[in-house]
């Protein structure tokens, strides 16, 4: 075929093949959703909203956290051990209020701030291994950055570096060849990702979240240990005037378009070769 035909092929397929683009996230029903965060939380607040929708269509969520969040407290009198039981405490109360039911929580347990320094190999293993089981539809992570690094804070550039170090793993089997051999774990290529706490000018992609705003208030204030005063000297319940403050920074802080509140992602099918 001579080199105009199959531009002009290529220019009659591009529309096809946008038309055949992936059902919106929020209308997906019935699927296999795989969230991994760092810390119990990144996920509420990058992605709350679009958790309880994906819960509300009968879909299957399951979280994988990094981390268990052990060292983020002000209180002289807190220990790594109590906090780290507080943050699981309050991580499930607030999944359930968007849906997730605590069995499908997976905690891989590394120190809060210590995942850039965990054993890289091994944990790029067990992420592999989470994909190869779960086999999900659809992954959500935080975002590594399209064309050049996302620079967050340390747990979350590991996780978001791991993750799609692991999603590219999870594809071909020579990578950890115990978990076919062993475990009897076919390789699977991730079909589409969503990543949340995207770089501003790589969002391509807005779930609204009018209908769930309130449910994720709720879910994002069960997180009562990451607000003051609770943060600074440790209680478990708010006042009401604490408590409506932090809902009034929360609205204020999510992002809006087209007079909606929406959550921001960048979306993804693959990652660059380069
Ligand atoms: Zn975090």
């Amino acid at each position: 075929m001579r080199r105009g035909s199959l531009l002009l092929l290529a220019a009659l397929l591009v529309p096809a093949a946008l038309h055949a683009q992936q059902t919106r996230l929020e209308d997906l029903h019935g699927k296999t959703i795989l969230v991994f965060t760092p810390h119990p939380d990144d996920e509420v607040f990058g992605a709350g909203g679009t958790i309880a929708l994906l819960n509300r269509n009968h879909n299957k969520v399951i979280l994988a956290i990094y981390t268990n969040d052990d060292k983020g407290s002000l209180d002289p009198e807190m220990s790594s051990q109590r906090l780290a039981r507080i943050r699981k405490m309050e991580e499930e109360k607030s999944e359930a209020v968007l849906g997730t039911p605590k069995e499908n929580i997976m905690w891989l347990g590394y120190d809060d701030g210590m995942l850039e320094y965990a054993p890289q190999p091994h944990l790029v293993e067990q992420a592999t291994e989470i994909i190869r089981r779960v086999r999900p539809d659809v992954l959500l992570s935080v975002d590594p950055g399209q064309w050049y690094t996302r620079w967050h804070k340390t747990d979350h550039r590991m996780a978001a570096f791991n993750t799609v170090d692991a999603v590219r793993a999870a594809e071909f089997w020579l990578y950890f060849p115990n978990q076919k051999l062993q475990l009897g774990l076919q390789p699977y290529r991730v079909p589409e990702m969503y990543f949340f706490y995207p770089a501003p000018g790589e969002v391509n992609y807005r779930v609204p979240i009018d209908d769930v705003m309130d449910l994720k208030l709720q879910s994002a204030v069960a997180q009562v240990s990451q607000f003051a005063p609770s943060e600074d000297r440790y209680r478990d319940d708010w006042d009401a005037k604490d408590l409506k403050t932090t809902e009034d920074e929360l609205k204020q802080l999510q992002p809006r378009k087209d007079g909606h509140a929406v959550e921001e992602f960048r979306y993804s099918t693959g990652f660059n070769q380069e």
